[in-house]
């Protein structure tokens, strides 16, 4: 199957309603089983996929997500285009709670999560804007359609978490320019770049982070992105009915060429194996 969209639907965001003819699929791969099973369905008559990036119940936590293991599974189904759907918290006054952002630029402060898939070879990819310009433009332009007040651009710091940031961290990353903040776009734009597939963000905002407020909770957290799932599944069903966006024409898809050091000769039968489906059209 081809699917012209995958979405990955953060707290808050489990059921793909939007989601026509849904069929669920279990996904093995050689990095271990995903978040749980992906739903398959159509959109606007074209295939799309989504899976919960904290499984069933919300059982993952940020650090404890098996982010390889669910792009590959998205990238094997044949996923082009990946949006993710995350809370977040703002780091700007302006910036109120219901608020949509599509973010531009990651401050990447994780430290306990895997990052890449090429442990067994040398890769080093361009990250230098980590998300689909394209994919992006296009997000903004079906919010506007559909009448949704959207926030593009601005710089997501992801934190390791569990824990919501200290009142001291918060300020400081509110000197440094960042506008939101949340726990889950690294690794994951990483690894959506590496398997060479379009990534962009809705990111949902639910509060003020501790800079502005007594506390966060995580009531609010959720109880805020089930006020906005509407907005972003309008914009999804949107943004679908006019993909592609551009014919695969865009760097993201071509992430790895000329980023593989290691030569084809060094590179062991097993890692080939399972880097395949990534890398298998540049290595012959
Ligand atoms: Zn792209």
């Amino acid at each position: 199957m081809n699917a012209e969209l995958a979405f990955i639907g953060g707290s808050g965001f489990y059921n793909p309603d939007l989601l026509e003819n849904p069929t669920t699929v279990a996904v093995k791969t050689p990095f271990g089983p995903p978040s749980g099973d992906i739903v398959l369905g159509q959109i606007s008559g074209k295939n799309c996929a989504f899976l919960a990036r904290h499984g069933a119940g919300h059982r993952f936590s940020p650090s404890r997500i098996n982010y390889r293991a669910n792009v590959y599974a998205l990238k094997t189904l044949g996923a082009v285009n990946v949006v993710a759907i995350s809370a977040v918290g703002s780091l700007k006054e302006e910036i109120e709670p219901l608020a949509i952002v599509i973010p531009d630029q990651i401050f990447d402060r994780t430290r306990l999560r895997t990052n890449t898939f090429f442990d067994d070879i040398c890769v080093h990819i361009g990250l230098a804007d980590p998300f689909c310009l394209d994919l992006s433009h296009a997000l903004w332009q079906a919010a506007q359609k559909v009448g949704c007040s959207i926030e593009k651009g601005g710089t997501y710091v992801c934190i390791e978490g569990p824990q919501f940031s200290t009142r001291a961290e918060s300020n400081a990353y509110r000197r440094m320019g960042f506008d939101i903040i949340g726990m889950t776009v690294m690794p994951e734009a990483k690894l959506v770049r590496e398997a060479e597939m379009c990534f962009s963000m809705l990111a949902t905002v639910t509060d003020y982070d501790v800079w502005r407020e007594e506390g966060v909770t995580i009531e609010t957290v959720i109880s805020n992105v089930k006020k906005n799932a509407a907005s972003t599944q309008r914009i999804i069903q949107e943004v679908v009915s006019h993909l592609p966006v551009k014919d695969g024409t865009c760097e993201c898809r071509h992430a790895l060429k000329d980023a593989i050091v290691t030569s084809p000769e060094a590179i062991s039968a097993e890692a080939l194996d399972k880097l395949r489906p990534l890398l298998g059209k540049y290595l012959k």
